[in-house]
């Protein structure tokens, strides 16, 4: 049986204007009625409005309710997916209205209208606007350049399942994202096309279920937080079921580029499924506003240890200037920096990566430079299917005559360790 997603929006029983009221001044709104333009101040809303966006909103949006802005369906409903629309919003470079304008089927165009007022609040070579709006270079197809580069297809048992390392399993479960990153390493299956099979998720449970030395579940996709509550609850729910399965994982990017979706009802719903573990995709501090905070909150006070999966990418956080703001952003909004991936060599992407001493030098910037929680670990997932692999700055310097071992500390000082 096919699940339309568009049928799961219309049967949430999670509706965010229920309940979620969050305890934060709201901004005025401008109504537009016939000729007269009056200000409403909104008594309560579901989620926080901050004045960053709500000056965005009621620029493009102003035919909508603050109610509307703070519901997730209406954020998802209305997404700017379309050449006509993202340029009335921005002025569009030249590469970038190329790479609109080009015929040959690449991964699709969406932002939230949350996500594109943080977005059109910068400049046009702004960090934030280069990881979600197309540019004409990633129809460039370098050397060592796959579409699949961590063949994750030739791990996978059954569709949606990747089952790589022995006690741990990766279960795609959409392929939906609200905000489509022009990095993303599943390029090759994220789709707008809303639609997943039943029949899909049932295997991958039993898939699970039968491996019994599976002992942690990744979620993934697309986003799963883009599901309706329910449908969520549901997977959890059987997944939890299952005795050998200690924990299980979400990996999302929703509390940065659609965070109203992090309604109390869903954290409600969430919670009941501990150790539940997330891990969330931040790229850069400016994603960082009242809504991302508020939404992270939420999470974190539903007892849901949070962590960053960070992609090191060209022209947006490739320096020290710019990822120590985000990792000190992160742990003030209790989410570990937890991976700093070297961006995956998918189709297309040559103008995100960036050289490996660039991730290095950004680490020995961190490590004895601030709090030992704020440091990442930095890897690269080998092509091939070869796994995370760690990338370190060199602080062993070898062994002296007496078998002390030589090592160098942040400063560049050296010691020895008797290790005997
Ligand atoms: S949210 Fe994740 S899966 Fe979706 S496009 Fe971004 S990186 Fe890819």
């Amino acid at each position: 049986m096919e699940i339309s997603f568009d049928s799961f929006l219309h049967n949430e029983e999670d509706p965010p204007s229920k309940g979620d009221s969050a305890d934060v001044p709201l901004p005025a709104v401008s109504s537009i009625e016939g000729n007269n333009v009056r200000t409403l101040r909104p008594k309560k809303l579901p989620f926080t409005f901050s004045e960053q966006t709500a000056s965005f909103y009621r620029k493009h949006f102003p035919y909508s309710t603050p109610h509307d802005w703070c519901d997730w369906h209406w954020q998802i409903k209305n997404r700017i997916t379309t050449l006509s629309v993202l340029e009335r919003i921005v002025d569009l470079r030249d590469d970038e209205r190329s790479a609109l304008q080009c015929d040959i089927k690449g991964l699709p165009f969406s932002v939230t209208p949350y996500y594109m007022s943080l977005v059109a609040a910068d400049n046009s070579d702004s960090s934030l606007r280069k990881t979600v709006i197309p540019r004409i270079d990633e129809r460039r197809i370098s050397e060592g350049e796959e579409i699949d580069p961590l063949s994750e297809e030739s791990d996978s048992p059954l569709p949606g399942i990747i089952h790589r390392y022995p006690d741990r399993v990766l279960f795609l479960v959409t392929e939906f994202c609200s905000v489509f990153c022009r990095y993303c390493t599943r390029s090759r299956m994220v789709t707008e096309k809303k639609t997943i099979s039943k029949r899909q998720w049932e295997n991958g449970i039993e898939y699970i279920r039968n491996h019994p030395e599976i002992r942690d579940v990744l979620i993934s996709g697309g986003d799963p937080l883009t599901l309706p509550t329910e449908k969520l609850d549901w997977l959890l729910g059987k997944l939890r079921e299952i005795k050998h399965v200690e924990i299980i994982r979400i990996g999302t990017k929703v509390p940065a580029v659609l965070p109203q979706r992090i309604t109390n009802g869903l954290v409600a719903k969430l919670k009941k499924h501990h150790p539940l573990w997330i891990s969330v995709h931040f790229t850069h501090p400016d994603e960082f506003t009242e809504e991302a905070a508020e939404a992270c909150r939420r999470l974190a006070n539903a007892g849901i240890p949070l962590g960053s999966q960070t992609v090191l990418l060209k022209e947006v956080n490739d320096s020290v200037d710019v990822m120590k703001p985000l990792v000190h952003s992160l742990l003030k909004n209790r989410v570990k920096p937890y991976y700093l991936y070297q961006c995956d060599p998918i189709v297309g992407s040559s103008h995100f990566r960036t050289k490996v001493s660039k991730g290095i030098e950004i680490i020995e910037s961190l490590r004895g430079h601030t709090s030992g929680y704020a440091v990442f670990n930095y890897v690269i997932d080998a092509p091939g299917g070869g796994g995370k692999i760690p990338l370190l700055p060199e602080y062993f310097k070898g062994r002296d005559e007496k078998g002390n071992i030589i090592l160098r500390n942040y400063e560049g000082n050296i010691f020895s360790y008797p290790d005997f």
